[in-house]
């Protein structure tokens, strides 16, 4: 079945201006703004401006100039906050929700980026 978008999610009411936003970047198909319960010291969260619900949708369906633009800036926002640990820093975690078993709040794409404290195992052990 085919991705249904839901155009009154609020990560695209932000999009639209609708609600405000703590922005860190805004490229030609990408925004990125502060997460508004930070679960570390930085929580990032990376939109695509297009119309995408979850990771594999974009993945498969968006340009490659989407794809390129989302990418890089999620690069360089790390490189902006010094969390590269090929340049000596700490590190950082990407997190990307898909669907129900994943407890995605909001159908439109978004990565996380967490970083400023250790972060633990990455999952739970099954039970
Ligand atoms: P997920 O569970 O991966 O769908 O995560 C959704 C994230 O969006 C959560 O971490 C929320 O804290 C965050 N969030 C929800 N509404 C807003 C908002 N208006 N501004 C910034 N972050 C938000």
């Amino acid at each position: 079945m085919p991705y249904a978008y839901d155009p009154e999610n609020i990560f695209a009411k932000i999009l639209r201006g609708e609600i405000p936003n703590d922005t860190v970047m805004e490229t030609e198909h990408a925004l990125a703004f502060r997460d508004i319960y930070p679960q570390a010291p930085e929580h990032i969260l990376v939109i695509p401006k297009g119309p995408y619900v979850c990771y594999d949708h974009f993945a498969l369906e968006a340009s490659e100039a989407e794809i390129v633009d989302y990418t890089r800036t999620i690069g360089t926002i790390c490189k902006e906050m010094g969390v590269q640990p090929g340049e000596g820093g700490a590190g950082y975690r990407l997190l990307s929700n898909a669907g129900e078993d994943a407890i995605q709040e909001v159908p439109h794409l978004h990565v996380h980026i967490v970083a400023g404290r250790n972060l633990g195992r990455m999952l739970q052990p099954a039970k």
